[in-house]
């Protein structure tokens, strides 16, 4: 390799004299990983080996669907007006089909912030609608956006939600969009349409990351079993990752060279919970259809524990392989990079707040001291007044005009300061963005997204690519768990 070449110019900067990975190139675990112990690792295809261009295939998605809408179920053209916004969503949301609503909830599963349609709902709206209550979103007629491809179907939603209260569109209620806006993507999906099109423009539509072949050479050499479990059919699956993979490596030429098993078809959450059968792709040796979780450990020889799955989807790659197969969970949240430069831009804004409210409360703990010795002020004055002279009970008048006063300023500034609080955090927060904040968090809460991430996720990981800074033989250390208690000064 020489200085020019792209596979070094994509590595992580790993400087003279400087050990320390950038954070956008960290693997952050959640529960110490001890990656001796793992013997298989499994890799998903879709927004985990292979990132997609975005907003550019949000857009695709979002027009096809639309089209389809206006085409067979007789949607209004109106619909076709409308443009793509890439801001308008973000992954971890959660659609209320039943109110045409886009939630974002926090770890107890409360709205902390909504839209009706496009339009942001204000604190008042929010709290008349849905209160503190606990939302069961698995419950029909919410939808989780927990994949980046429910992305553009949020902002097509919404749209349509627009069109029904303008009287643009026609349609019984928010609960028919819900499920027409559902039936259209899942049919672009399936129709081959959406695929076709990246295949057709896959140099557009998927952008290649040097590190991930040099990431996935690495592991094999290092004796780990590599196997590929994806919902996508053989078709794209091949189409994707022999532009992503093949003639990288003379070593190995194609694709399929980097996997010992490479399941397509997958079915995935149905192949952690049945037992369907896989069958062999003609002409195509170690590839296989369908199967199950407990078909693909015989054949890998590693079973629970030992298996580490990678994938975006929190449910169907995270949660039901952990739960059901018992293996080891990296989720891929290709979002983190842009949220990570962020936090490091508003580094300064971050501290000055937490300097701000630190402030805060001292200012309100001072002021509710000097109103507690105002009130026995005037207590003494009421009790001990006809018992003293006129000066003693002057002066203790004078006092209390003074704690009064002192109060009343202290409050006036714990006011000013939350104000302050209020507007810095407002600027930090829609710097992620204008209208849902970061993901994982919401002021000082932690989102729906974050709490289920950290329940089910062993680690997490921008790209699949910074799997080649981790020596197999190595632990990745998550943070010891603490009570607020047991915290350092
Ligand atoms: P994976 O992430 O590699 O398991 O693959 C996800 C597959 O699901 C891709 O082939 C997507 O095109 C497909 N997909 C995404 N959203 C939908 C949908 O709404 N309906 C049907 N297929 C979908
Ligand atoms: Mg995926």
């Amino acid at each position: 390799m020489n200085a020019s070449d792209p596979a070094l110019l994509a590595s992580p900067p790993l400087v003279e004299g400087e050990d320390r990975l950038p954070p956008a190139h960290k693997v952050y675990a959640l529960r110490t990983l001890p990656m001796g112990t793992i013997r298989a690792i499994g890799f998903d295809m879709d927004h985990t080996l292979a990132r997609y261009r975005s907003p550019e295939i949000d857009d695709l998605a979002f027009k096809k669907a639309a089209r389809l809408l206006v085409r067979e179920r007789g949607y209004s053209p109106w619909l076709l007006e409308t443009t793509y916004d890439p801001d308008f969503a973000v992954r971890g949301l959660v659609l209320d089909g039943l109110r045409g609503n886009l939630l974002k909830l926090n770890r107890e599963r409360q709205a902390v912030r909504a839209c009706h349609g496009t339009r942001p709902m204000d604190r008042t709206e929010l709290e008349a609608t849905y209160g503190r209550r606990r939302l069961a979103t698995a419950a029909k007629g919410f939808r989780c956006i927990d994949t980046l491809f429910e992305i553009p179907e949020s902002h097509l939603y919404a749209r349509m939600v627009d069109g029904l209260d303008c009287g643009a569109l026609k349609a019984d209620n928010y609960l028919q969009l819900f499920g027409d806006v559902r039936w259209a993507v899942d049919t672009v999906h399936r129709n081959g349409e959406m695929k076709a099109e990246i295949l057709q423009h896959r140099d557009f539509f998927i952008p290649k990351d040097p590190q991930l072949s040099l990431a996935l050479d690495r592991l094999k050499r290092e004796g780990k079993k590599l196997f590929l479990l994806t919902n996508s059919d053989w078709a794209f699956t091949d189409g994707v990752l022999s532009h992503l993979l093949n003639g990288l490596d003379e070593a190995r030429p194609r694709w399929t060279d980097y996997f010992d098993l490479v399941v397509v078809s997958s079915q995935k959450p149905a192949f952690f919970l049945e037992a369907p059968e896989a069958h062999p792709l003609a002409g195509h040796p170690h590839c296989y259809t369908g199967g199950h979780a407990t078909w693909l450990e015989t054949m890998l020889g590693a079973s629970g524990e030992q298996v580490l799955y990678v994938g975006d989807h929190i449910y169907g790659d995270v949660l039901r392989s952990k739960k059901n197969a018992s293996w080891r969970t990296l989720m891929l949240v290709p979002e983190l990079e842009r949220e990570l430069r962020i936090l490091e831009a508003r580094a300064n804004d971050l501290r000055g707040l937490q300097a701000l409210e630190t402030a805060r409360r001292r200012t309100q703990r001072r002021a509710s001291v000097l109103l507690d010795q105002w009130k026995r002020n005037r207590a003494h004055s009421h009790v001990l007044g006809p018992r003293m002279g006129p000066e003693a009970a002057q002066a203790l008048d004078h006092e209390a005009a003074h704690l009064a006063a002192s109060t009343e300023a202290l409050e006036v500034r714990a006011a000013a300061q939350a104000q302050e609080l209020e507007t810095t955090l407002a600027r930090v927060e829609a710097a992620f963005n204008p209208l849902w904040g970061p993901m994982f968090r919401d002021r000082d809460e932690q989102t729906r997204f974050a709490d289920q991430v950290q329940q089910f996720a062993c680690a997490y990981t921008g790209r699949v690519g910074n799997l080649y800074m981790v020596d197999s033989l190595s632990t990745i250390y998550a943070p010891v768990p603490a009570l607020p208690h047991e915290r350092l000064g």
